[in-house]
């Protein structure tokens, strides 16, 4: 029988899980019926994309309206990609393979400035014109959201508006208005006059830049009357954020495979490195009864085994220890494992570790950032190093093997002792760690800081690349300088060659768009993974720039920047003042700390991120906590060993052995079938599975043996 081509092209491809969709929750809608249709477009592969917690939450919260459809679509792996320009087929969306260019709106999520070539190769991939000047009115609007977003002029002239800040609640503002330009005959640069005037929606093209003679930017004019800025937009209570009932459960393993659940977002604790916690202010927390009730929930309707308590650092989750108590009790004895990405090493205590131990044992990581106290103040990360070694004493005595560091280089003022103490600090915490678990392992990862846009040192000149070769060799030596007693300590640098080229599109301006058009025509496209990286094409991409425009690499990555300049995001407003961030930066200078303001009004250091009334910073006490009844599950006296029988037909041909296995497990546990698990640190469902039915196969008599 003759496949459809994109079946054959799928079943064909290496890994067919990415791209056959029917995934459990998915939404199936009709696409000629919704009023607006959306494809939220992922820049990196399925298995990135699926990972990203903010993508999900945009595609549950569109397709609950009646009247809106959304879609997804991810970035094909190479040999997919080859396929389908082969035979002229267009990228397409996962659940009704229709084309990019079908939608109203293509949404793509810009999660790292990486990212950009492979947002023009989707583009063209699915029909689309690369500049926003050249498409007509049948073309998607092509939007940009995530944190990208914050500086994205390099990308300007791709993009027709970028949402700015927290996405749920402005998407459906959007959607009204594209729903009520389409019943129209008006140009599609009445639309965007429509869109620029949606709080948080930066249209691009309704400003004109001027330079100063020295290359700098001299104003940002708005082409439309009073759009001097865009704010960006926040949604003032965590709590109102719709968690889907019924999260999508990819069939292929993803980066993060598991429940995603949101507990807090923003930090306030005034790293001053770090954007992410400048974007997201203020501190807003999920109120910790319903986290439980959102996780029961959602294990219910997937299956899934693990679920993830998101936030910048779980630990400072005021409630975090209730919760996970209650939450081990009720799902511990059936094998429900919690991530919980990040922890600051202060927060560690013995309690959360015993908590966290009850079921999971992988590595632990911790991120000091810095290894000498000086250095930590510069950069406010109020850790001391008694509270880091403290905390590796605990997970160490708590039976972990394996603890995980991550430091930078390169920051504002380092020196050649600050990074050597890298390699001190890990190789002390290692000595202490071995005195409490003999087989005591810690892996250091360490990256080169690279200043974004927003933060105190947005000012700042990054190191260059033979600067950071340089104190990798550093590190190098002084590892070497251990001996070999210290084999179980493993200090690994992170490629230094995407770190300027990260800083330059962080902090550029709308003449780098050059740069990223010249890249992708070479070639490039998921720059984010290291085999398809290739820094010479970079180099020669921003040469051209530099022939154009007389500014390159050095002019944005590796310069200081003056107090009064003019910055490429100027016009953005992300309502953490300059004055305030210029104020921290000079603080950082002379190590002066700023304290945490989510623990009292008087802390507070008026940032300029709260309005106080609105929007305000959200803590509860850990007295909010009701402790919850937990009715155990009985285990089963008696079990019985059932050979069953089941088939593997219609999308399921496209699944692996393991993603079969998978799949089927997490149908056993939505069932609430109790399957007896090994004993050790990774307890496993003792269930067998015949041998693999190869992908592309259809069987009807496939085998698996279980105790039930
Ligand atoms: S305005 Fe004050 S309370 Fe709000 S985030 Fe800024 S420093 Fe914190």
């Amino acid at each position: 029988m003759q496949l459809p081509v994109l079946d054959r092209l799928i079943l064909k491809s290496k890994k067919p899980s990415r791209y056959a969709g029917g995934e459990l929750n998915a939404v199936h809608k009709d696409l000629a019926k919704a009023r607006v249709t959306w494809a939220l477009a992922f820049p990196d592969t399925y298995e990135v994309g699926m990972s990203n917690v903010g993508f999900r939450l945009l595609y549950h919260a569109l397709n609950e309206r009646p009247d809106v459809a959304c879609e997804r679509l991810f970035m094909p792996w190479t040999d997919m990609e080859a396929a389908l320009r082969a035979e002229c087929q267009p990228l397409f969306s996962i659940e009704s393979r229709a084309p990019l260019k079908a939608f109203d709106i293509a949404g793509f999520t810009l999660q790292f400035e990486l990212c950009y070539t492979t947002v023009l190769a989707m583009l063209e991939l699915g029909g689309v014109a690369l500049f926003t000047k050249d498409r007509t009115r049948d073309d998607p609007l092509i939007l940009g959201g995530g944190p990208c977003t914050y500086n994205p002029e390099p990308i300007a002239d791709f993009f027709d508006a970028f949402v700015i800040g927290e996405g749920e609640e402005v998407v459906h503002e959007i959607s009204d208005a594209v729903a009520a330009w389409k019943k129209t005959r008006s140009s599609r640069q009445d639309l965007l006059w429509l869109l620029a005037e949606i709080p948080g929606v930066y249209v691009p093209s309704l400003f004109r830049v001027h330079y100063n003679p020295d290359r700098t930017i001299a104003r940002y004019e708005p082409l439309k009357p009073g759009y001097e800025s865009i704010v960006r937009r926040v949604i003032p209570d965590l709590n109102l954020v719709p968690q889907a009932e019924k999260p999508i459960v990819p069939f292929m393993q993803t980066i993060h495979d598991r429940l995603p659940l949101e507990i807090q977002r923003g930090c306030t604790r005034g790293c001053r490195f770090c954007q992410v916690g400048m974007i997201t202010r203020p501190t807003r927390q999920r109120d910790p009864n319903e986290v439980r009730k959102i996780a029961e929930k959602g294990l219910e309707t997937t299956g899934y085994e693990e679920v993830g308590f998101l936030s910048l650092s779980a630990g400072d989750y005021s409630c975090i220890d209730g919760v996970l108590e209650d939450f081990f009790d009720e799902f511990g004895p059936e094998n429900v494992g919690i991530s919980l990405p990040s922890l600051r090493t202060e927060t560690m205590s013995p309690h959360l570790a015993e908590q966290i131990k009850r079921v999971r044992k992988s590595g632990f990581t911790v991120a000091p950032e810095a290894a000498t106290e000086r250095m930590r103040r510069v950069i406010n990360k109020g850790n001391a190093e008694k509270d880091l070694l403290h905390a590796v004493d605990t997970i160490f005595e708590a039976g972990w093997d394996l603890v995980k560091f991550y430091f930078m280089i390169g920051l504002p003022s380092e020196c050649d002792e600050d990074v050597k103490a890298i390699v001190q600090l890990s190789a002390e915490a290692l000595r202490r760690g071995r005195k409490k678990n003999s087989r005591a392992e810690i892996n250091v990862g360490i990256s080169t800081f690279c200043p974004k846009p927003f933060t105190p040192f947005q000012w700042d000149p990054m190191i260059s690349y033979a600067e950071t070769q340089r104190r990798q060799g550093l590190l190098r030596d002084e590892l070497r300088k251990l001996g070999r007693g210290f084999k179980d300590l493993h200090v690994k640098p992170h490629d230094a060659r995407q770190g300027a080229l990260e800083g330059a599109l962080a902090l550029g301006d709308r003449r780098l768009s050059s740069a990223v058009l010249h890249a992708y025509r070479c070639g490039q496209r998921l720059d984010g993974w290291t085999e398809h990286f290739r820094l010479e094409v970079w180099h020669d991409a921003f040469a051209i720039c530099e022939k154009e425009h007389g500014v390159g690499l050095e002019f944005f990555a590796h310069r200081e920047k003056g107090e009064h300049e003019i910055l490429p995001f100027e016009h953005i407003d992300c309502e953490v003042t300059k004055p305030y961030l210029w104020k921290e930066r000079k603080k950082s200078l002379t190590e002066g700390a700023t304290a945490d303001c989510a623990y009292g009004d008087e802390y507070c250091t008026a940032c300029g991120a709260c309005d106080y009334e609105v929007v305000d910073t959200i803590v509860y006490h850990p007295s909010d906590y009701r402790k919850q009844h937990v009715d155990k599950p009985e285990l089963p006296k008696e079990r019985t060993l059932l050979r069953m029988r089941y088939a593997k037909e219609g999308v399921a041909i496209a699944l692996s052995h393991l993603e079969t296995m998978t799949a089927l497990l997490r149908t056993f546990r939505r069932a609430k079938l109790s399957i007896p698990h090994s004993q050790g640190f990774h307890p496993k469902p003792k269930v067998s599975f015949g041998p693999a039915c190869p992908v592309g196969t259809e069987s009807r008599a496939e085998y698996l043996d279980v105790e039930l």
